[in-house]
């Protein structure tokens, strides 16, 4: 079996050196002779592997005084609902960029005054909607940075005359951000930042507190904020795994670092793509993503779909098919995917146009 280039969506590929670090906690953690698995969070090096990772994300996404870090359960879907909790007291707007978004709108919707400030659904979602106006007296505009199942991303930090919350699920970590911009930030961490069962949310403290409705304990970010991730019992295996996906990234320069990586990644693809007659991009090129990268069979070379799958899996290409509502192929080239791995992939593009094209 030759070695395999994993291009999954999520949950993604992690780094070597965090999924090895693990499997020695999972035997002994920290030098206690308890497995990770059995370790009480009240355990004293528990604390450690917690501050740690609250301290790496802080210092990874320059995250100003003001804000604080939280690790949740229940994925990013559950910060749907709770961003929209937290937050909406008038009225939301949101960017409708793609089911994800479209989901993060229903639960603000159920919640109160919700509306999709503008969408690009005429298109399929392959692109990001510009020149619309955001309206001042929202409570918060609401945008979702990458679109994971499209391929189309946000990359810089937009305008708004209203706080921003984000979902950057599919895109944190992978780009240098200035998190001043927003209220909220939410992501799940399996797309970039570790496996899954964590969601991490980054909340200015200050914007808390001023919605008038009921809070659930475990609904109100004040909650986990005080008891710093430990209200009730927090993934630990997860947030292990991502406190070393985080040091991992750290190592290799933080996130300007992988950031330069990524971009060269994502050009080499999208020049292959633009290149072989055999494909074609799904997304406008000025919104195309660095994390996922969609295409298709050009243009009446539709039939060969199922044949490239194959060919490209046989060759060892992992996770490339594409999501049922683009059809196709997608690249996931998060963080620990590297420029071997596109190369690879690459290689095979090109050798299937040497048989089909
Ligand atoms: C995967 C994904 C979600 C859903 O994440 P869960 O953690 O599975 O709830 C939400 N938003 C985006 C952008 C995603 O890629």
């Amino acid at each position: 079996m030759g070695k395999k280039h994993i291009f999954n969506a999520g949950p993604c590929l992690l780094p070597q050196v965090a999924i090895d670090n693990t499997i020695e906690a999972l035997k002994d953690f920290k030098g206690t002779g308890v497995s990770l698995l059995s370790i009480s969070h009240r355990t004293k090096g528990w604390d450690e592997t917690m501050d740690e990772c609250r301290a790496l994300w802080k210092e990874l996404l320059c995250i100003p005084e003001g804000y604080e870090v939280v690790f949740l359960g229940g994925g990013a879907s559950l910060q749907f609902l709770m961003a929209a909790m937290n937050f909406l007291e008038n009225k939301a707007g949101y960017l409708e960029t793609g089911v994800w978004a479209k989901k993060a709108l229903k639960e603000a919707k159920g919640l109160g005054n919700a509306f999709a400030v503008a969408s690009s659904a005429d298109k399929n979602y392959s692109y990001i909607p510009k020149g619309y106006e955001i309206p001042a007296d929202l409570d918060y505009f609401h945008i979702t940075t990458n679109n994971t199942i499209y391929g189309t991303e946000i990359r810089k930090d937009i305008d708004s005359p209203v706080p921003l919350i984000a979902d950057m699920s599919s895109d944190i970590l992978s780009r240098p951000v200035d998190v001043s911009k927003y209220e909220l930030i939410y992501a799940g961490a399996q797309k970039n930042a570790g496996p899954a069962g964590v969601a991490v949310a980054i909340v200015k403290t200050d914007a808390l507190g001023k919605v008038s409705r009921y809070l659930p304990t475990m609904l109100d970010y004040r909650t986990h904020i005080d008891k710093l991730s430990m209200f009730n019992t927090p993934p630990v295996v997860s947030i292990f795994v991502m406190n070393e996906t985080l040091k991992w990234l750290k190592g290799i320069g933080g996130v300007s670092a992988i950031n330069a990586i990524n971009v060269r990644k994502a050009e080499t693809l999208y020049a292959e793509i633009d290149r072989n007659s055999l494909f074609t991009g799904t997304a406008a090129k000025e919104d195309r993503s660095i994390m996922n990268i969609c295409f298709v069979m050009a243009p009446g070379k539709e039939d060969l779909q199922d044949e490239f799958l194959k060919f490209a899996v046989e060759r060892d290409m992992v996770g490339i098919k594409g999501h049922r509502s683009v059809g196709g192929f997608r690249a996931s080239t998060y963080n620990a995917c590297t420029q071997e791995d596109v190369e690879a992939l690459v290689a095979v593009m090109q050798e299937f146009e040497k048989i089909r094209g």
